[in-house]
């Protein structure tokens, strides 16, 4: 393993610090934190920790610019599906794995170290309720770009509440608990132990009968896996749980599993106040996809009630329509900025948004996703993100303002790389 660290700057515990060295284990771990004279290895480069993409699905990459055509005046997310579920019935495995390696290296340039890959898209051949051709790809792409991988298989048996499959959702087909976790066993046989690890998700309150969700989360927790969800991203998800369960998504969630830290729900757009004010009390987490849910025309989340709840966000590029986890930090505080009329709604008690924001972008990425990455710390992976203090856009910036400098004013030209496992 190469040798220690010395850059200009170091992110460490929510401050920027000058002469601080950082070293690297044999297993790509960070093995010690400290502060050093010695000369720089990277000159006018901060070290970041590396960010975490919480929640992804790589194949819709290939839809960028596709849906962006609008026939109707009505457009939103339930036509955008159909468009989706045009390129689903295109793929095959050729094609699945050059747009998953397209995506994983475009994370990786914009300095993503991690991807949370929320993967329904399992089938090349539906016979027999199908073949999980497409779950391997996701591990091989992954390790072909170099990036970390935590592969959220998800579960998804439902078209709707109470209806059956349409002709595209076959590709999504999760079968039944039984071959869902056979084939998680098969999996587990082939990650890369260091760089690869399995997540569980029940795609959403439409794709999972709730007796089933209430056996895969026990089953989850029993194996002590990270749990992901799709929830309240539409009010129409919102209203036909309702109709069929007297509760709102988050109700049921609430009522039925028992949750805590390692559950993740991705969205929460339209989620009831009392409702979140329940949901955090069990520690889970809220996972936020800002551009995305821009591009959808979801809404926005209420992230100052989450975030004065104690609320632990993290930040995912979910439809890759853009990826670029400068852009998600800023469109989560710029998004409330134009919705309340008023600034700073991820302020902490020092009326700082660059930590609050830098920490969902890193550090409860990685709890999400169940992996010590996130924080140049000991023990914790050694994942990095450098960026490049000569770049224009940070010109004449002083030390402590220039994180928020560069989630505000930058863009992916200041990223001058990534380390993952202490390789570039
Ligand atoms: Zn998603």
């Amino acid at each position: 393993m190469s040798g220690p660290i010395r850059a200009e700057l170091t992110w460490v515990d929510g401050e920027l610090l000058r002469g601080i060295e950082v070293g690297v284990d044999d297993l790509g771990k960070i093995s010690h934190v400290h502060k050093s004279d010695d000369a720089l290895t990277h000159p006018r480069i901060a070290l970041l920790p590396g960010f975490v993409n919480a929640h992804s699905h790589a194949f819709q990459r290939a839809l960028r610019g596709r849906g962006e055509r609008f026939d109707r005046p009505d457009e939103d997310f339930w036509s955008w599906r159909e468009a989706m579920y045009g390129l689903v019935e295109e793929l095959d495995r050729e094609s699945v794995k050059r747009i998953a390696i397209q995506a994983f290296r475009e994370m990786r340039r914009c300095g993503m170290t991690t991807v949370g890959e929320f993967h329904y898209l399992h089938h090349d051949c539906t016979d027999d309720g199908g073949d999980w051709a497409f779950d391997q790809l996701m591990l091989e792409a992954a390790s072909e770009v170099g990036i970390r991988l935590v592969l959220l298989q998800a579960y998804y048996v439902t078209g709707g509440i109470d209806q059956r499959l349409g002709a595209a959702q076959q590709r999504f087909n999760g079968q039944n608990l039984e071959a869902y976790w056979s084939n998680m066993d098969r999996l587990q046989g082939m990650v890369d132990g260091r760089m690869q690890r399995l997540g569980v998700v029940g795609h959403s309150i439409r794709a999972v009968p709730v007796e089933q969700l209430v056996l895969l989360h026990q089953e989850s927790q029993s194996r002590d896996m990270v749990f992901h969800m799709h929830v309240e991203e539409q009010p129409a998800e919102i209203e036909a749980c309702q109709q069929t369960y007297g509760l709102t998504p988050t109700g049921v969630l609430l009522d039925r599993l028992s949750l805590d830290s390692r559950f993740t729900a991705v969205h929460d757009t339209h989620t009831d106040s009392s409702d979140m004010a329940r949901y955090l009390q069990t520690g889970a987490r809220v996972c936020l996809c800002p551009l995305t849910e821009a591009n959808l025309g979801d809404g926005l989340a209420d992230v100052p009630g989450i975030l004065a709840q104690g609320g632990r966000i993290c930040l995912g590029s979910d439809s890759n329509a853009r990826i670029s986890m400068l852009e998600e930090m800023r469109l989560v505080e710029y998004g409330q900025r134009l919705k309340l009329q008023k600034r700073g709604a991820c302020r902490d008690e020092d009326g700082r948004i660059d930590r609050v924001l830098l920490d969902m972008a890193t550090r409860h990425g990685a709890e999400s996703l169940g992996i010590k990455a996130g924080s140049v710390a000991v023990d914790h992976e050694a994942d990095f993100v450098l960026i490049d203090l000569e770049s224009p856009t940070l010109q004449d910036c002083r030390d402590e303002d220039l994180a928020a400098a560069m989630m505000l004013g930058a863009s992916e030209e200041c990223i001058a790389g990534t380390m993952v496992a202490g390789r570039a």
